[in-house]
């Protein structure tokens, strides 16, 4: 699981003299063989060789030894069917290894640094956010819940509801208006366990499938608190497999996701244009951020640029080298971005990491709503 509090962990965590952070996308739609992405991983670890080659020969032993870990577990093999991803934060030199197993793909990227590299995990992480998928059908309802890619079923519910009747007259009607009752009876029942199930776990999005007339009949009997989590409306029956509907999750999830970004960054744009409570590009972000004025960052996912940081205040800048606050020499960093990042999530910060918006490209590809 990629929690919130093993991410904070993670870019929290100092490592002497270097700790290595790799992404590998091991995605079976994308690479079917095995060697496809182990072609990846050797490119990778000469890209770590050549960074290493400044550097220290104990980091470099450390790095070699960080790569010869992550190399043995790429090639002892790990479950393909639910891990599309993999992430490694390596520190050989302290005995530190962490590996974490993605449901979602992750970027190639092998970065040498102090800290564990994160912001792509962060980028995972808020993609996840707990939904339930009930199917119903006039007899039967099941309950998946779905978070992190994957689905699990909590409740399956089955009412004895007669077979419509086709015939005519007049007692068939009765026994007509008697299915439709105990029907109604059925979803109303489905409704209690659905709103039970909601407030136990949390669920922020709920996805709704059936036919068409018994969803519309069945989001109608659902409380309020439960309705106004209705994310999607789908056409899958009740008999579904389970990885049609997991399938189906990662669609609606991933459409959620894009959206909440959308308007993130269309909130930013506002809020820079009115001049209050935002800011937009590098310079002014670094400096509402080591101002702990930021409430949300946002960030184009694969933006890097240079810049420094103070070794005692902590201070970020794009200019160095004499600290505007304490005087002390700032140190060269490759990236000013991941140290942000880093910087807002120790702050408790929001981190979103917005992959293609041209908005925020605009923008700076970089930017923060303000606390004040
Ligand atoms: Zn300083």
């Amino acid at each position: 699981m990629i929690s919130d509090d093993r991410i904070r962990s993670l870019a929290a965590h100092r490592g002497s003299p270097v700790v290595t952070s790799c992404y590998l996308d091991v995605d079976g739609r994308r690479h079917p063989r095995h060697v496809d992405y182990e072609h990846q991983l050797d490119y990778l670890v000469r890209q770590a060789r050549e960074r290493a080659g400044d550097l220290e020969p104990a980091a470099v032993a450390s790095v070699e030894g960080d790569l010869g870990r992550i190399s043995s577990f790429v090639k002892g093999g790990f479950d393909r069917s639910r891990v599309r991803g993999l992430a490694f934060f390596s520190c050989s030199a302290e005995g530190f290894f962490e590996v974490v197993e993605s449901p979602l793909p992750v970027r190639n990227e092998i970065v040498l640094n102090h800290t564990p590299h994160v912001r792509q995990l962060e980028s995972l992480a808020q993609t996840y956010d707990r939904f339930a998928v009930v199917l119903v059908d006039r007899q039967r309802a099941r309950l998946f819940c779905f978070e992190q890619g994957e689905l699990s079923e909590r409740t399956e519910l089955f009412d004895a509801v007669p077979r419509r009747h086709v015939q005519g007259g007049r007692s068939a009607a009765n026994i007509q208006r008697h299915t439709d009752e105990l029907a109604h009876k059925h979803l109303k029942h489905a409704g209690e366990v659905t709103f039970d199930e909601v407030g136990r776990n949390s669920i922020d999005h709920l996805i709704l499938g059936g036919p068409h007339e018994v969803v519309s009949e069945f989001e109608a009997l659902l409380h309020p608190y439960v309705k106004e989590r209705v994310a999607a409306r789908l056409s899958i029956m009740v008999t579904a497999a389970p990885e049609e509907v997991r399938q189906a999750a990662l669609q609606v999830e991933h459409e959620l996701a894009r959206a909440a970004e959308e308007a993130m960054v269309d909130r930013l744009r506002d809020q820079v244009g009115a001049g209050s409570s935002g800011v937009a590009g590098l310079e002014p972000t670094l400096r509402a951020l080591v101002e702990r004025r930021v409430e949300t960052l946002l960030v184009s996912d694969g933006y890097e640029a240079p810049g420094w940081r103070c070794p005692s205040c902590r201070w970020l800048a794009v200019k160095g080298r004499g600290c505007p606050v304490c005087g002390a020499s700032m140190e060269l960093v490759e990236d000013v971005v991941e140290q942000a990042v880093e910087e807002a999530l120790a702050n408790s910060c929001r981190v979103e990491v917005v992959r293609e918006n041209a908005d925020l490209d605009v923008l700076g590809r970089i930017g923060a709503l303000l606390r004040f």
